[in-house]
């Protein structure tokens, strides 16, 4: 197997090298934020997006983190070319630094921790094009759901109980309102129109998320961000969720509940098409 490199602290060490200190604030209170960026065929997808959204996680929670956007960007792309990645993601992680416990902040002068590494992970084509199945759970996580976290305890008990009954995705609910996957948005159709929750503080602003408003935008599908409930979900003609490692993933059973013929939506596959599109776009990339 080839030998990785990962960036830890200004470094670029072999994977096997890459120790983490025990009083780093990510590993002792989750204490930091994160991003997760496709790459397909070698070239990176909504770069921008994604590296606005991480100093945007970053200013939420008054983390300063100690590099130029330009800094960073040429980490990813070192290491997506040391790794020779092609079809994957990038993985990176800001947390506050590492200091003696305590919860209050460090002084100033502590640098935030960075850590990045690639992953090559394939397009889940046989789920895309079946539909995966979800299950219905309550929404237990913080109020602040809007910044990406590391701090995930309440997305992963939800993931959990899904993937134990055999689930793709926990779609969560406060109350009647459904708010968004454990770590994907969620979408209904109903009459037609393709419903989203608002981006507030009780979602995720997913890049997907946008890219799909962008298109359904542009090609003139009716689109409205507003809240829905869960007897709107199971009624609904079509579910999806959305991701950048899922993209638009068909939802074709929730619970025990079919949706629509139990099969993907037209819809959603035409969401799906144009998504595809727009990589082929952007990645200079022939897919199917
Ligand atoms: C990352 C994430 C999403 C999806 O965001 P993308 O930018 O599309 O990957 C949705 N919900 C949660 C809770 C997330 O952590």
């Amino acid at each position: 197997m080839c030998v990785e490199t990962v960036f830890l602290n200004g470094e670029y060490v072999k994977r096997s090298d890459a120790k983490v200190d025990i009083e780093d604030r990510g590993y002792q209170f989750g204490d930091g934020i994160y991003e997760v960026i496709r790459v397909y065929n070698g070239e990176v997808f909504t770069m921008d997006e994604h590296m606005e959204r991480l100093y945007q996680s970053a200013e939420k929670m008054k983390i300063t983190i100690p590099y130029e956007l330009k800094e960073i960007s040429s980490i990813v792309f070192k290491l997506m070319k040391d790794n020779h990645l092609k079809d994957g993601i990038v993985y990176m992680q800001v947390s506050r630094g590492i200091s003696q416990r305590q919860h209050h902040f460090p002084a100033e002068e502590v640098p935030a921790s960075l850590v990045a590494y690639t992953k090559e992970v394939p397009r889940p084509e046989k789920q895309m094009k079946e539909g995966v199945t979800a299950m219905l759970c309550e929404d237990i996580r913080w109020l602040r759901c809007d910044i990406k976290s590391l701090n995930l305890l309440g997305n992963l008990l939800a993931k959990e109980e899904a993937a134990s009954r055999g689930h793709f995705e926990a779609i969560q609910h406060r109350g009647e309102t459904v708010t968004e996957g454990s770590s994907s948005n969620a979408f209904i159709v109903k009459d037609g129109t393709i419903l989203t929750h608002p981006a507030t503080n009780l979602i995720l602003n997913g890049i997907t998320r946008r890219v799909i408003k962008e298109l359904a935008d542009q090609n003139g599908m009716p689109f409205v961000e507003k809240t829905f409930t869960v007897d709107e979900l199971l009624s609904a003609e079509e579910i999806f969720i959305a991701s950048t490692t899922s993209e638009v993933m068909p939802v074709v059973k929730v619970d025990d509940v079919t949706i629509g013929q139990g099969v993907p939506g037209p819809i959603t596959s035409k969401l799906q098409a144009l998504f595809t599109g727009r990589i082929k776009e952007d990645c200079k990339v022939q897919v199917v």
